[in-house]
């Protein structure tokens, strides 16, 4: 598996305006090493003491860590000053917590609204429905801002795939040209290994790519 050259195929197709998360979950850091060195900035991890213990292990300063896997309401104390971008805001409650521990520390959240846009039990993320009530409470907040909105939808056709990232990006487009407090609609955040051409044809800007770039997971270890 050659990280760089993944990078490089990568560069040559995604469109300059589409940003690129290597989603380096479970592997070392020699890996994410190799992938800085090659320019990637951006790394998305899915577990917070993971994503703590690389911080630390491998501390540079232009690095933007991204957390996009669920974020348990008690684990928010840990994030506060080290993540960029939260991919999964799934509920007020973890709103709350995460404008209250950001308060404390006098900082600002930048987050994404996670949406369910397949109302897949097995997922997280809020429905389409429940984004006018999440709005108003990011609109009380002092610690929280909202820079767009992310997905991950279900594995399956690509005509299916497809149907669902048109209907976020329309939702993003809808909520796009409207004014909130708090809220910037900036990032469409959707598109992984399997499903990221259909995600940037449909609008997405955001991808967020692990096994095209460091190769396949290993749980097991
Ligand atoms: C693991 C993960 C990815 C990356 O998936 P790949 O199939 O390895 O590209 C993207 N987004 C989220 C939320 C993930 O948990």
């Amino acid at each position: 598996m050659d990280i760089k050259q993944n990078i490089q195929e990568l560069k040559d197709i995604l469109p300059d305006e589409v940003n690129l998360i290597a989603v380096s979950k479970t592997k070392p850091i020699e890996d994410i090493c190799e992938a800085y060195e090659f320019g990637i900035r951006d790394f998305g991890e899915n577990k917070v003491q993971e994503l703590s213990k690389k911080v630390e292990l491998f501390p540079k300063e232009d690095i933007r860590w991204h957390l996009i896997g669920h974020l348990q309401r008690n684990k928010v104390k840990y994030i506060v000053g080290k993540v960029s971008l939260i991919h999964s805001l799934d509920s007020i409650r973890l709103l709350k917590e995460i404008e209250s521990r950001y308060n404390k520390e006098g900082k600002t959240a930048e987050v994404l609204i996670q949406v369910n846009i397949a109302k897949e039990e097995s997922k997280y993320g809020i429905y389409e429905e429940q984004l006018n009530s999440m709005i108003d409470e990011v609109e009380k907040c002092k610690n929280v801002k909202v820079k767009g909105l992310m997905s991950i939808i279900p594995k399956g056709d690509k005509e299916i795939c497809k149907k669902y990232f048109k209907q976020m990006k329309q939702i993003f487009d809808k909520l796009k040209d409207r004014s909130f407090k708090n809220i910037k609609m900036k990032y469409l955040s959707m598109g992984m290994t399997g499903d990221y051409v259909e995600a940037i044809e449909e609008g997405s800007n955001m991808v967020r790519i692990g096994q095209g770039i460091f190769g396949k997971r290993n749980y097991k270890k």
